[in-house]
């Protein structure tokens, strides 16, 4: 919706498996879409990864449980093709669809809407090798969770204990879209956020560690020191956001300027933040007209 940066959040992360972690293979048909990571060639060898988009797609699950549990309605159904956030709006007004969407699309996107967060492929670190599981298996029926009769294959996983290394950038955001996402990567590094396929037979338990987010914020005037600033302290409340947009910090933030950007860090984790986050996101749930 803005061509130019305001602000931005970003962060490099480290996943750890904490029990076996299911892989996609070309044979395996069953929970097939499910499955991460997947294998690639890569400095000259066959690798597993975990896509961006699948991490993304747990990520905004576990934001969305977050969001209903402060307002039904908060996130959309992604199975109501009547929602507004489905629809294609007519309308070429980027303020009025961005308004019109419920918090999740705000934040992750929607069929009209690009969304705020990218996040990257994680790979292993440089050099390290993984010695995949050989599970033998009965297919996991995608539908009941059971077996699936017939469908007999050996699956694949990364065992337990395995690290890969990604980044998460949030672009333009509102305050409480930053708490949102910390909130979220702050129940992933506790175990609470599964990834993958098999999730109910005690697949996909991971963690994550974030040692530093780095904020950034576009323009002349120096930003305070005990809060970050959301895109509704530029925008004054068009498009909807709030025009004291900031989420106060327990620490004093640091900020250097490099031309007409600010910069600052904050080291993780982020649990006595916590407090603060949840209110940014419970205040703005319940504000919202929809
Ligand atoms: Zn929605």
């Amino acid at each position: 919706m803005l061509r130019q940066l305001v602000n931005e959040a970003r962060f490099a992360l480290t996943l750890t498996t904490t029990g076996p972690l299911l892989i996609r293979s070309g044979q395996a048909r069953l929970g097939n879409s499910d499955m991460v990571p997947v294998q690639t060639f890569r400095d000259g060898d066959w690798q597993v990864y975990v896509p961006g988009s699948s991490l993304k797609g747990a990520v905004r699950s576990h934001a969305e449980r977050l969001l209903r549990s402060i307002r039904a309605d908060a996130a959309c159904d992604p199975f109501d093709g009547s929602s507004v956030c489905r629809s294609r709006s007519e309308s070429p007004d980027a303020a009025t669809i961005y308004e019109s969407l419920c918090c999740a699309c705000r934040l992750f996107g929607s069929l009209t809407y690009a969304g705020r967060v990218a996040i990257g492929d994680c790979y292993l670190p440089r050099g390290a090798r993984v010695r995949l599981e050989r599970r033998n298996g009965v297919g996991i029926d995608r539908l009941t969770g059971g077996s699936s009769t017939g469908a007999l294959f050996d699956l694949e996983a990364v065992p337990s204990g395995v690290s890969f290394e990604g980044s998460v950038r949030l672009r333009n955001f509102e305050a409480w879209q930053l708490a949102l996402l910390l909130l979220v990567f702050e129940d992933l590094a506790q175990g609470f956020v599964p990834l993958g396929g098999g999730r109910s037979r005690g697949y996909g338990a991971v963690t994550a560690t974030i040692p530093l987010l780095s904020v950034t914020w576009c323009g002349m005037e120096r930003p305070p020191a005990d809060a970050i600033w959301g895109l509704g302290q530029r925008l004054r409340g068009a498009y909807g956001t709030k025009e004291e947009d900031r989420l106060p910090t327990n620490t004093a933030l640091n900020w250097s300027r490099q031309g007409v950007r600010w910069q600052a860090t904050i080291e993780g984790p982020f649990e006595a933040l916590r407090g603060t986050l949840e209110e940014a996101v419970v205040t703005a749930a319940r504000e919202r007209k929809r």
